[in-house]
């Protein structure tokens, strides 16, 4: 079975800046993966790579069965067509709410099924409702984003990824602009996400969840991937020096 996305020796530099220096990765259908790793050590480049946000420098990135494997840092005509169609099989969730102000929550989350995707208007409807119940905001489907909690806000932003019917959602870091007392109610849309078998791509801080939800926890250092494994062993008996400290570091500073 070809993997959800396969990632192979990607490289990205900004100017001097060695980024991702070979990275190798693959998510199978129903798989969670997260990243973990220092500030600055291409977490969220690799991440962005996926979908083309960033244009790596070389190596190769497959979307179900679409391939691209871009040289010198740009698309051509021909691979941007490609890319856009990588772009639809995925849904993001960054870090920062990117609802569209003037719109209400219902119509965040039917916007691009119905005018991207062009599916029928009654059906995207009926499945935002659901997806609204799911995330446990049917209540607010009629809200201006500006009026709800910044929880709240990004439990939209993933009804909105999930509209789209994706193949994987990536998150940068979904919950590290909130208040430390609205992490939990996200954590757990995502939480229940994994138990469907949903595929996911997952930069994250927020260790224990780490540890509880992923398939495989990659560590990343400096551009390269430092730990890889079950999270049993990147958390509980991790090979790299550096992975052990990172780790134990994070599950202090959260007692
Ligand atoms: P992380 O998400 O792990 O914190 P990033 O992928 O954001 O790391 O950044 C990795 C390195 O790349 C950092 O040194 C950062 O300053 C640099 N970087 C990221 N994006 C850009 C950019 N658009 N232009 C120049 N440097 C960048
Ligand atoms: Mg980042």
């Amino acid at each position: 079975m070809q993997p959800a996305i396969s990632v192979k020796n990607l490289r990205k530099r900004f100017g001097d800046n060695e980024v991702l220096r070979g990275i190798d990765m693959a998510a199978q259908d129903g798989e969670v993966i997260t990243l973990i790793g220092a500030s600055g050590s291409g977490k969220s480049t690799l991440l962005r790579s996926i979908p083309f946000l960033e244009i790596p420098d070389s190596g190769s990135i497959t979307v179900g069965d679409d391939h691209l494997a871009p040289t010198g840092g740009h698309l051509s005509r021909r691979e941007e067509v490609v890319a856009r169609r990588m772009r639809g099989h995925l849904g993001f969730v960054f870090q920062g709410f990117n609802l569209w102000p003037h719109r209400t929550v219902l119509e965040n989350v039917i916007e691009a099924p119905i005018h991207v995707q062009k599916r029928p208007r009654a059906e995207c409807i009926e499945e935002a409702v659901a997806l609204l119940d799911k995330v446990g905001l049917s209540e607010k489907r009629d809200a201006w984003p500006a009026h709800l909690s910044g929880g709240q806000q990004q439990r939209v932003a993933i009804a909105r990824a999930l509209a789209q019917r994706p193949r994987a959602i990536l998150f940068d870091e979904p919950t590290s602009a909130l208040d430390p007392e609205l992490v939990g109610e996200v954590l757990k849309v995502i939480r229940a996400l994994a138990e469907d078998g949903r595929t996911m791509v997952i930069v994250t801080h927020e260790m224990g969840f780490a540890r509880e939800v992923s398939s495989r926890t990659i560590f990343l250092n400096q551009g390269i991937i430092e730990e890889e494994g079950t999270p049993d062993q990147v958390f509980g008996n991790p090979v790299s020096d550096r992975c052990r400290a990172f780790v134990s570091g994070h599950f202090d500073r959260n007692r």
